[in-house]
C-alpha cells in the first residue's frame, strides 16, 4: 500500500545525548579557548533572535520547567548540534528554530522530559517504551521531525573498503567527498566544519559591524559539522552503513542497544552503543573528539590556525544554502587545505565503519518493514451468551484456527515497537460445540449433553483484516491513497501517526520487559461466514412439543480490544511472535429455517462471545539474506 522506500526515520544520538556530548567538550576546553566562543556567541548575540541563550552553555537549554512555560526557556551553543540535522536542514533553518521559532524551545523542552524518563526507566523494555515516547512527542511538537530524516543517508557512515586496500583515513574523506558519493555523516562533517573555520577565520578579520553576522554563520555551521561528527561515534551509525531501509534501520536499532566494537582510524580499540542508549563513556569519547573540533575553531579565530581568510567563494556559499535531508549529494566545494587537514585531524579519533555487502561486516538484522507471507494458528475460549433458544445463562465456546496471512509490517518503523501491521488472513475456524454452563429458564432445560448441545461442532471460513488507523477504525484505506495523490508528505504523517498509536496515541504499543500492551479496538476486524455451503444444524426443543431440527447460516463479526504481546523474536528475514488478545465477538441473528417443514423461517437470535485468545504468528519478509542461516 505504502512504499517502503522512506521508512528509515533514525537520526543518531537522540536531543539530549548530542547536546551533552558538546555540554561535555566545552566544560573540558582550556579557558582561554572557552573565552574565544564565549566572545563568538556574544558577538551573535548582539543581534540575534530572542531565544538564545545569555551563555554559550545555559541550563535554560536543559529546562526544569512546567510544560507549556515556554519563555523560560533558552537555545545555547550545544543545542545546536541536537538541531542541526534532526530538526533542520540547513544553515537558515537552524538559524530560524534556534534565535526565533518558538517549536525549537518545546523541542528542548520534550528533549529534557524524554532524558528524564530514559534515566528513570528501569528495564530495556520501558527505555524502549520512553525512547517511542520521545519520538511521538516531538512529532507533536514539531511536525516534520520524522520526514526530515526519512530522506536520504546523511545520518550514516560510508562503508570501509576492504582491509588489503589498506584504506588511509584522508583516503576515505577523499571517497566520501566525491562528485558522486550519496551524501554521508562524513563528508557533511568536514565541509561544514571547513565552512566554519573560514568563517571563523573571517570574523577575526572582519570589522565590529560585521562580526555579528560572521559569528552566527560559524556558529551555524560547526553546530551542523559537530551534529554529524557526533553521529559518526553511535554504534548503529557505524555499524548499519548500506542495505535496504529494512536492514539498514534493524541493524541500526540491534547495535544501538548492543553496542559494537570498531577501532578509531588512529589505530585504538573502540567500542561503543548508540541512539538513546548512550553511557557515560560514549559520551567522553565523542566529547573528546568534539572538544578537538573546537579547538580548531577557536584556532581560526584567534590566527593560530592559518585558515584563509579570503572572501566566502561561490561554492561554500552553496553549502551554506543547502537543504542536507533532501540532497543526493553535497554540492561540492575545493575545501581549503588547511581546514581539510584540521577535520581530518578530528576525526582521527573516530571509529572506523563497517565493511560493505562484499566485505566482512557485522551481521545484520531486519526491522520488521516491507512486504511479507505469513501463518497463524491460534485457540479461543470464553464464554458465550444468546442466541439458540436461550433466555439466560451461558456456555463455554473454544474455537480453533488455523491460517495464512499476506501484508506489510511497519512495526518497526520509528523503534523496535510500533503497530504498523497491515494484512489480510484467510483462516479454518472449527468450533466444538457449545454446551450450557446455566441457562435459567430455557425452554428445554440446560443443555449439557454433547447429544443436544446448544450449539452444534461446526467450522468455517474467517477472514480477518488488520490495519493501523489515523482517527476512524479503516480510515487509511481512504486517506492513504487520496494524500499519496495530493500530498505525499502529509501521506507520510498520517501513517507514521496511524502506526505510533492514532492520531491521539491511544493505540500506542506499551513496551514493557513483559513484551507490549495495546489497547487496540478497531484495527483488527475478522468475519466469519457460518454455514455457507452446507447449513448448520441446530435441534430445537420446545416444551411439550416433538424436537425440530433447523438449518441456519450465520455471520459473525469479531472486534479484539486488548492485545500483549510477549517480546517476540524478529531478526531476519522471519519473524514469529505470540500474541494474546482480549476481545469479543457478535454472530447476528442467524438466518434460519425448518428443512422438514416447507423450509418455514425460524427464529434462533444473535448471540455474544467474551474470549481470551492465544495466537501464533509467524512471517517471512519476502528476499534473502545471508544472515538467515540456512542447512
Ligand atoms: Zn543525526
Amino acid at each position: 500500500m505504502v512504499a517502503g522506500g522512506w521508512a528509515r526515520p533514525a537520526e543518531a544520538w537522540i536531543w539530549p545525548e548530542h547536546r551533552d556530548i558538546a555540554v561535555d567538550a566545552i566544560q573540558g576546553m582550556p579557558a582561554a579557548d572557552r573565552a574565544v566562543l564565549d566572545s563568538l556567541w556574544a558577538s551573535l548575540r548582539t543581534e540575534a533572535g530572542p531565544q538564545l541563550c545569555p551563555t554559550l552553555v545555559s541550563t535554560g537549554a536543559a529546562p526544569q520547567t512546567e510544560f507549556g512555560d515556554w519563555s523560560a526557556i533558552c537555545l545555547d551553543f550545544p543545542s545546536y548540534p541536537a538541531l542541526g540535522g534532526d530538526h533542520s536542514c540547513s544553515t537558515a533553518e537552524l538559524r530560524a528554530v534556534t534565535e526565533n521559532a518558538e517549536w525549537g524551545r518545546k523541542v528542548a523542552w520534550v528533549a529534557e522530559w524524554s532524558k528524564k524518563a530514559m534515566a528513570a526507566s528501569p528495564d530495556e523494555g520501558r527505555r524502549t517504551d520512553a525512547w517511542n515516547r520521545s519520538h511521538l512527542a516531538m512529532q507533536y511538537v514539531d511536525p516534520d521531525y520524522l520526514t526530515r530524516a526519512a530522506g536520504n543517508n546523511a545520518h550514516f557512515l560510508t562503508p570501509r573498503k576492504k582491509v588489503e586496500e589498506r584504506e588511509t583515513l584522508d583516503g576515505y574523506v577523499t571517497r566520501t567527498l566525491g562528485r558522486d558519493e550519496a551524501v554521508n555523516a562524513t563528508a557533511i562533517y568536514v565541509e561544514y566544519h571547513a565552512l566554519a573555520l573560514r568563517l571563523a577565520a573571517l570574523w577575526r578579520a572582519a570589522s565590529p559591524a560585521e562580526r555579528p553576522d560572521l559569528a552566527r554563520r560559524t556558529l551555524l555551521a560547526e553546530g551542523i559539522a559537530l551534529h554529524f561528527l557526533e553521529d559518526s561515534f553511535s554504534a548503529g551509525h557505524y555499524a548499519a552503513t548500506w542495505g535496504s531501509s529494512a536492514w539498514q534501520k534493524g541493524t541500526h536499532d540491534l547495535y544501538c542497544v548492543e553496542g559494537l566494537t570498531s577501532m578509531t582510524w588512529s589505530g585504538e580499540l573502540f567500542a561503543g552503543y548508540g541512539d538513546a542508549h548512550m553511557t557515560n563513556r560514549d559520551r567522553t569519547q565523542a566529547g573528546l573528539v568534539v572538544r578537538t573540533s573546537l579547538a580548531q575553531l577557536v584556532g581560526a579565530a584567534t590566527g593560530t590556525l592559518a585558515v584563509s581568510a579570503a572572501p566566502i567563494s561561490g561554492a561554500e556559499k552553496a553549502l551554506e544554502d543547502v537543504n542536507f535531508c533532501k540532497a543526493t549529494s553535497l554540492p561540492v566545494m575545493p575545501v581549503d587545505p588547511v581546514a581539510r587537514s584540521a577535520a581530518t585531524a578530528t576525526l582521527q579519533g573516530s571509529p572506523v565503519p563497517s565493511g560493505s555487502q562484499d566485505e566482512i561486516h557485522p551481521p545484520r538484522a531486519r526491522a520488521d518493514i516491507g512486504p511479507f507471507v505469513g501463518v497463524v494458528a491460534g485457540i479461543t475460549a470464553g464464554p458465550a451468551l444468546g442466541g439458540f433458544d436461550t433466555a439466560g445463562g451461558w456456555r463455554f465456546r473454544t474455537e480453533l484456527e488455523v491460517g495464512a496471512r499476506v501484508g506489510y509490517g511497519l512495526d518497526g518503523v520509528l523503534t523496535t515497537t510500533m503497530d504498523g501491521q497491515i494484512w489480510a488472513q484467510a483462516s479454518f475456524v472449527d468450533d466444538p460445540a457449545q454446551l450450557d454452563a446455566s441457562c435459567t429458564g430455557c425452554p428445554g432445560g440446560v443443555r449439557s449433553n454433547s447429544a443436544i448441545p446448544r450449539v452444534p461442532a461446526r467450522s468455517g471460513l474467517k477472514l480477518v483484516f488488520r490495519m493501523p488507523y489515523y482517527v476512524l477504525p479503516f480510515d487509511l484505506i481512504l486517506l492513504a491513497p487520496v494524500l499519496l495523490l495530493a500530498d505525499p508528505e502529509a501521506a507520510q504523517h498520517v501513517v507514521f501517526a496511524a502506526a505510533g498509536g492514532g492520531l491521539l496515541t491511544i493505540q500506542r504499543p506499551i513496551s514493557t520487559s513483559w513484551g507490549t500492551f495495546q489497547f487496540m479496538a478497531g484495527r483488527e476486524v475478522g468475519m466469519t461466514l457460518w454455514g455457507n455451503g452446507e447449513p448448520d444444524q441446530f435441534i430445537a426443543t420446545p416444551t411439550g412439543s416433538t424436537p425440530q431440527l433447523v438449518d441456519f447460516q450465520q455471520l459473525e463479526l469479531d472486534f479484539p480490544v486488548f492485545e500483549w504481546v510477549p517480546p517476540r523474536a524478529a531478526a531476519t528475514n522471519l519473524s514469529l511472535a505470540a500474541e494474546f488478545q482480549l476481545g469479543f465477538s457478535v454472530s447476528l441473528a442467524p438466518k434460519a429455517w425448518l428443512p422438514q417443514a416447507n423450509e418455514a423461517p425460524y427464529s434462533l437470535g444473535p448471540s455474544w462471545f467474551i474470549y481470551l485468545r492465544l495466537r501464533l504468528d509467524g512471517r517471512k519478509y519476502f528476499g534473502t539474506s545471508a544472515e538467515d542461516w540456512q542447512n
